[in-house]
């Protein structure tokens, strides 16, 4: 039965479908958002992924800090109550539903369907059976945890991030496959609430897509807390359903045990269900083919998200958004650009990064400076203890007086996403560092590290003969 047309269907309502959904509705336009069930309203983000992570961090955070002050006389003793933990994880999920669910998005006038929905023609997808037409298609239907599939892996019970925020008991030892930042992030959490945790990974480095001298403080930190890296290595297979073969890569064998595995190798794109071949949507190399205004083989269907194949964050599928929002309504086109992306791991210390990366520089030809910065001469990181953390900028190249910009960056410090917030500015605007070297700030704020960053490049600007000159002004102007 075919029922109405539609000026947008948006398919999937995690982080891009509600974005590109409810934009387009308070923009006065007849939108229909499909979801499989109202449990999944919200996607990975609220339902499997930041919003979980993110609460089970700040608990293991206060529960590290709690500890800590046996430093100072104060003992704690016990362990935490693992049902307790994850109760204050699945009500912070709650909080959020409130306003993301079909019965909140109905009442905002959200026209809501919950079922799987695949294409049935060029402009049309089917629900429950039911024919929707709609003008414009968005595909906001995510990703998923790539899954194991070395020999063996049929007898083990295995966590990824859709089942370990339903844990019911705390694992006593974790053995984690990779190193990116979800096992990262979970990895320090499950330590700190009383797991030992064991990470393998394949290459020499943790997070890598992340600069090196901000990842080796991080990894230096999480050694001394306590966690085990098996580095240069791969899961083999398993030879029980609680050890794992562990091989390195000179060739070495090792067994490990462990009561609870964890797998985060990455994210798979699973698109069989939507059909896209009856609307005319190909697909390439396990991708769905767009160009870079995101559009898809079928002129009116669009990619938002996760399922965009570029980077997989929720303010990645915001940046999604607000491209296809632009493009709907405006002649001037936007194309997708992630020179000024940013994102966070948010472990303990965070690694924060932003813009262009050292390699995207070099494989570009831009000439740059390269600007390194510890914090071990940092008032703040010296009363608050975290001399250990560290900076890298990247910016234009240039002298003391020129309008230097800043092309990147990257730091691992406590609250590192909050204190590169104003280098991501300067970046996006186009500012130059003198944006953050005229700034003054409260002191101690622990922002000013990006102002010293800046200072010891004037400094060090400050050739013998500039040197000449400023005397020569002082002799006439003072
Ligand atoms: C553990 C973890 C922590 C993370 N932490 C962060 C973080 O701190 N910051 C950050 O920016 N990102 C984080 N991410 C990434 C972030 O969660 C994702 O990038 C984001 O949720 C992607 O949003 P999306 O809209 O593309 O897809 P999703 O949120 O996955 O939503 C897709 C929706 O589509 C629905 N769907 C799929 N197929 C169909 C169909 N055929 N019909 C109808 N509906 C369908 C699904 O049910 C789902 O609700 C984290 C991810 C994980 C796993």
């Amino acid at each position: 039965m075919q029922n109405s047309v539609y000026d947008v269907i948006v398919i999937g309502a995690g982080s891009g479908g509600l974005g590109v959904s409810l934009s387009m509705l308070k923009l006065g336009c007849r939108v229909l958002l499909v979801d499989k069930s109202d449990k999944k309203i919200g996607g990975e983000c609220l339902n499997d992924g930041c919003v979980p992570s993110k609460a089970l961090i700040h608990v293991s955070r206060m529960i590290h800090t709690a500890r800590q002050s046996s430093d100072f006389g104060l003992e704690i003793a016990g362990k935490p109550d693992i049902e307790k933990v994850f109760k204050y994880v699945h009500e912070r999920q709650e909080i959020i539903r409130k306003h993301e669910n079909a019965a909140y998005l109905k009442a905002e006038g959200m026209n809501v369907v919950l079922g799987t929905a695949s294409f049935v023609s060029k402009d049309e997808v089917e629900v429950n059976g039911q024919k929707y037409r709609g003008k414009k298609i968005v595909i906001a239907t995510g990703s998923k945890p790539a899954k194991l599939t070395v020999p063996g892996v049929e007898r083990v019970k295995y966590y990824d991030n859709e089942n370990v925020f339903r844990l019911t008991a705390l694992p006593a030892k974790i053995l984690m496959i990779g190193a990116g930042p979800i096992n990262i992030e979970l990895g320090q959490a499950l330590h700190r609430l009383g797991s030992e945790v064991t990470i393998v990974e394949n290459s020499g480095k943790i997070l890598s897509h992340d600069d090196e001298a901000v990842t080796d403080v991080l990894f230096e930190r999480l050694k001394l807390e306590g966690i085990k890296f098996i580095m240069n290595a791969r899961l083999e297979s398993f030879s029980s359903p609680a050890i794992a073969v562990i091989k390195h890569k000179e060739g070495a064998l090792l067994n490990v045990e462990f009561d609870a595995l964890f797998v985060g190798i990455g994210r798979e794109l699973d698109f069989a269900e939507l059909k896209l071949a009856n609307a005319g949507i190909e697909t390439k190399d396990g991708k769905i083919v767009a160009d870079a205004r995101l559009q898809t083989t079928n002129k009116n269907v669009f990619l938002c998200g996760d399922i965009a194949g570029s980077l997989k964050f929720s303010h990645a599928a915001e940046q999604h958004t607000r491209l296809l929002v632009n493009n709907f309504f405006s002649p001037l086109k936007k194309k997708l650009n992630n020179d000024r992306m940013s994102w966070v791991t948010f472990s303990d210390p965070e690694v924060a990064a932003f813009g262009l990366s050292e390699k995207q520089l070099k494989d570009r030809n831009t000439r740059y400076r390269r600007l390194e910065n510890d914090f071990s001469d940092d008032d703040r990181a010296v009363t608050d203890d975290y001399r250990y953390a560290k900076m890298v900028l990247f910016i234009t190249k240039g002298i003391w007086f020129a309008r230097q910009k800043i092309l990147g960056g990257a730091m691992a410090a406590p609250n590192a996403g909050e204190l590169i917030e104003e280098l991501i500015l300067a970046n996006a605007q186009g500012l130059s560092i003198n944006a953050i070297f005229n700034k003054i700030y409260p002191y101690p704020v622990a922002a000013r590290i990006n102002q010293q960053t800046i200072v010891n490049l004037k400094q060090e600007q400050l050739t013998p003969g500039l040197k000449k000159l400023l005397q020569l002004a002082f002799k006439i102007f003072s």
